[in-house]
C-alpha cells in the first residue's frame, strides 16, 4: 500500500487534472459559503447541532436502546453488530433467508468501511450500487474518492469511456445528459429485478424509532420502495434524540455538502410497508473505542457532509484515493488511526493544520486539533517513519538551543546565497513545485538590533 505522500505524488503528476480537481472542489466550497450566508443564524445553528451531538454522545447507550424499543414497536427488525465482520454476516444471513442473488444498494459509507460489497461478492451475490457516482466507480473497480461526490476524480470523458465499455454507449460520447439517461435505463432494470435493497442511514431518531436517508437521486427510495426486504446499515453515532433535531441537521447537511438549501430527497422510514421486511443493523466497529478517547470523541459528531474535504488544500490537491481509506480527507485522517494506528500513521500528517476544516464543519468538530493530537500520539508510540522521528528530534534540538539556532540560520543563509544548488535541487521535495526565495542578508534578530532605534 502506498503512503499518502507516495500516492499523492502519482496524483499530482498530472498537473492539469490536479488543477481541475482543485478548482472543482473549491467551486463546491464556494457554493457552501453562499448557502450558509443565506441563514443569519448559521453560527447558532452549528453550535446547536454540536451540542445536540455532544448530548447524544454522552447518553449514547440510553438513546440506542430507546431507538431499538421504538423501532421494534414500529415493526422494524433491529440487529447489533460489534464489528465489520458481524455486520457483513448479519446482512448476508438476511439475504440468504430470501435466497436472492442480486441486490441494489444506495450510498452508505458504513458499508464501504465494512467492505460489504467484496464480502457479498465472494458469496456469489451481485451488488449493484445505485448512486450514479458509486455505479461509475464500481464499473471501474475503484472505491469512492469522496464521501458525497464518489466519482469527483473523474472527468466526463472518463465516464463516457466507462459507460461505453460497460453499458455499450457510443464511443466518444461524453454528454452528461446522455450518459445520465443511459445510467438511468440501466439502473431501472436493476431496481425492478431486486428483491433486497440496502440503504445507509443519515439520522436515526431515538424518540420515534424512524430513520432518515438523504439522497439527491432518489435511488434509496426506489430501492427501498420496490424491494421486498429493506436493510438499513448505520453506525451507532447516527442516532439523534428527537425528531425536532432533524430540522437542525437537515438545514446544515445539504448546505455544507453541496451548497443546496435541502437535499432533494430526505426520506423518513418509520415502518415496513405491508408485506415488506425492514431491518436495521446498528454497527459499532470501533466507535465505542473512539468514544472512550477523550481527545477524539468529538469526531463521532460527524454527519459526513464532506465540507472539510472540499476546503482542505491537501485533499483538493492529492485526491481521495491517496488516503487509502473509505473515508478520506481531514475527518478520515482522524477516524482511520482509530481502526489501525500503524497502517494509517501517515494520514494525520496529510494536513497543513490550517484549520479551514474546523471552520467549515457544521457540527464544530475541532478537526485540525485532533489531527495534531494524533500526530503526538503516533510519535509517542514510535510509529512515525524513522526519517520523520530523526528530523523532528534534530529540529527540536536546534530550536531549543539559541546559539545553535543562530549558527544554523547563518549557515543556511550562506549556503543558499553561495551554493543555491545544494538546496534548490530535484532531491528537495519542497523545491519541486515552488520558487525558493532568496536568502535574506541578515537574520530578523540582526535586523531588529540595527533598526530598533
Ligand atoms: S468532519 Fe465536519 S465537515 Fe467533515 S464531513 Fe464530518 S461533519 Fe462534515
Amino acid at each position: 500500500m502506498l503512503s499518502h505522500a507516495e500516492a499523492s505524488e502519482k496524483f499530482i503528476a498530472n498537473q492539469e487534472r490536479t488543477d481541475w480537481h482543485d478548482d472543482t472542489l473549491w467551486f463546491v466550497r464556494a457554493k457552501r459559503d453562499k448557502a450558509s450566508k443565506l441563514i443569519p443564524e448559521w453560527e447558532a445553528l452549528r453550535e446547536h447541532a454540536s451540542q445536540i451531538k455532544e448530548h447524544m454522545l454522552s447518553n449514547l447507550p440510553q438513546y440506542l436502546l430507546e431507538f431499538e424499543v421504538n423501532a421494534q414497536a414500529n415493526g422494524i427488525q433491529v440487529h447489533w453488530a460489534k464489528d465489520a465482520h458481524e455486520h457483513n454476516e448479519i446482512v448476508y444471513s438476511i439475504i440468504q433467508k430470501h435466497g436472492d442473488k442480486a441486490l441494489v444498494k444506495s450510498k452508505s459509507m458504513l458499508t464501504e468501511e465494512c467492505h460489504l460489497n467484496a464480502f457479498l461478492e465472494q458469496k456469489g451475490i451481485d451488488v449493484v450500487d445505485t448512486d450514479l457516482g458509486e455505479r461509475i466507480v464500481q464499473f471501474r473497480n475503484e472505491v469512492p474518492s469522496h464521501i458525497v461526490l464518489p466519482a469527483i476524480h473523474l472527468k466526463k470523458e472518463d465516464v463516457g469511456e466507462t459507460f461505453h465499455q460497460h453499458l455499450g454507449t457510443p464511443k466518444g460520447n461524453k454528454d452528461p445528459q446522455f450518459l445520465t439517461e443511459a445510467a438511468r435505463i440501466h439502473l431501472r432494470e436493476k431496481f425492478l429485478a431486486a428483491k433486497v435493497a440496502i440503504t445507509g442511514v443519515n439520522f436515526a431518531v431515538a424518540e420515534t424509532g424512524e430513520f432518515v436517508v438523504c439522497t439527491n437521486e432518489g435511488n434509496a427510495d426506489m430501492g427501498a420502495h420496490l424491494s421486498e426486504v429493506h436493510i438499513a446499515c448505520m453506525g451507532i453515532e447516527k442516532i439523534i434524540p428527537k425528531r425536532q433535531d432533524l430540522g437542525v441537521f437537515l438545514r446544515l447537511l445539504a448546505r455544507s455538502a453541496t451548497g443546496q438549501l435541502i437535499t432533494t430527497y430526505s426520506s423518513h422510514f418509520a415502518k415496513p410497508r405491508e408485506g415488506q421486511e425492514m431491518h436495521i443493523v446498528l454497527v459499532d466497529n470501533g466507535r465505542s473505542r473512539q468514544l472512550a478517547r477523550e481527545e477524539f470523541r468529538n469526531s463521532l459528531k460527524c454527519i459526513r457532509c464532506a465540507a472539510c474535504f472540499n476546503t482542505c488544500p491537501v485533499y483538493r490537491r492529492s485526491g481521495g484515493h491517496s488516503y487509502h481509506q473509505p473515508v478520506a480527507g481531514p475527518i478520515g485522517s482522524i477516524l482511520a488511526p482509530n481502526f489501525d494506528k500503524k497502517a494509517n500513521v501517515d494520514l494525520p500528517f496529510a494536513s497543513t493544520l490550517c484549520g479551514s476544516c474546523s471552520n467549515v464543519c457544521p457540527v464544530k468538530i475541532n478537526i485540525h486539533e485532533q489531527l495534531w493530537f494524533w500526530r503526538q500520539d503516533l510519535m509517542k508510540e514510535g510509529l512515525a517513519p524513522a526519517g520523520k522521528v530523526i528530523s523532528m528530534k534534530l529540529m527540536a534540538w536546534v530550536l531549543s538551543n539559541p546559539s545553535l539556532f543562530k549558527w544554523a540560520g547563518a549557515m543556511g543563509r550562506k549556503v543558499i546565497s553561495w551554493a543555491p544548488w545544494l538546496v534548490n535541487n530535484g532531491l528537495n521535495p519542497w523545491y519541486k513545485q515552488r520558487e525558493m526565495p532568496e536568502a535574506p542578508k541578515q537574520s530578523f534578530q540582526e535586523w531588529y538590533k540595527s533598526n530598533r532605534s
